[in-house]
């Protein structure tokens, strides 16, 4: 095994969860994230290069600004280190399906589809996480991201997919019934139960994941939720009518389904 293109990887994922952090921020703000330089959130001092080395800064600054010492978030770290793991194993997946014995030689090996689903799972895993991490701490869906994200997922999988016409309708249909799906418990409890950001999320996991695999990543965001909603409510820190940040599972959901999803298929295939 080749560990130089894996610690290429790696470091490739720190920089996008880098990215990632500076983005929620900016959107959660309301500014451009293409213009400007790095700043500390809480007194504003423009950041030096060796201020903002992904992990490493948080480390050797002992998880405190430079300039006023107040404490750097831990989310800052937590979303690089994540997006860093996620990313090499969505490398490591993809390539290892490519066959062939050495890491670097089994990229060769990859066809042109197979570097393009590698690409696909890195951008969808990307807008995941934002979701992931925006819901968890602001207790919102933005549309400024599910909406592009959605015409993203079906360019991917429109230029993937073996005939157009069917898979374009097939697409349709996933996201139409998870929005579906959301939009009728949103109109039901006159969105007490469910935000208006989860139907436009839902119909982003139908596109995202087509017929059936829709279908799994609804019932593993269930699962997921109830286990941590029960584990939160045993041991008291949230009761049972707080509020819930539904697209948080709803995005492990959709990843484990991206990653996993023909496999759960197949192992439940075969319990019939
Ligand atoms: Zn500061």
């Amino acid at each position: 095994m080749n560990y130089f293109i894996f610690c290429v990887v790696f470091i490739f994922g720190l920089t996008i969860g880098s990215f990632i952090n500076c983005l929620i921020y900016r959107l959660y703000i309301g500014k451009s994230f293409l213009r400007g330089r790095s700043f500390c959130p809480k007194c504003k001092h423009g950041l030096a290069w060796h201020d903002n080395i992904p992990l490493l800064s948080f480390f050797m600054l002992n998880g405190r600004c430079r300039y006023c010492r107040r404490a750097i978030s831990m989310q800052y770290p937590a979303v690089e280190l994540i997006t860093a793991i996620l990313f090499t194993a969505i490398f490591v997946l993809e390539v290892e399906r490519c066959g062939g014995i050495a890491m670097d030689l089994m990229l060769f090996n990859c066809s042109f589809a197979q570097l393009l689903k590698l690409l696909r799972n890195w951008v969808f895993t990307f807008f995941l996480i934002i979701i992931f991490v925006y819901d968890l701490r602001y207790y919102l869906i933005l549309d400024k991201v599910t909406v592009p994200a959605m015409m993203v997922a079906l360019v991917f999988n429109l230029t993937l997919a073996d005939d157009m016409t069917v898979s374009i309708f097939w697409l349709l249909a996933a996201g139409s019934v998870a929005g579906g799906f959301f939009l009728i418990q949103f109109l039901v409890s006159k969105g007490k139960w469910i935000g208006g950001g989860d139907i436009y999320l839902g119909f982003l996991m139908g596109f995202m994941l087509g017929w059936p695999q829709i279908l799994i990543a609804l019932f593993v965001s269930y699962i997921v939720g109830s286990v941590v909603g029960i584990g939160l409510i045993l041991s008291k820190r949230k009761t049972i009518k707080s509020e819930v940040p539904f697209g948080t599972f709803l995005s492990v959901g959709t990843f484990v389904t991206l990653m996993r999803g023909d496999w759960i298929i197949e192992k439940y295939l075969n319990l019939l």
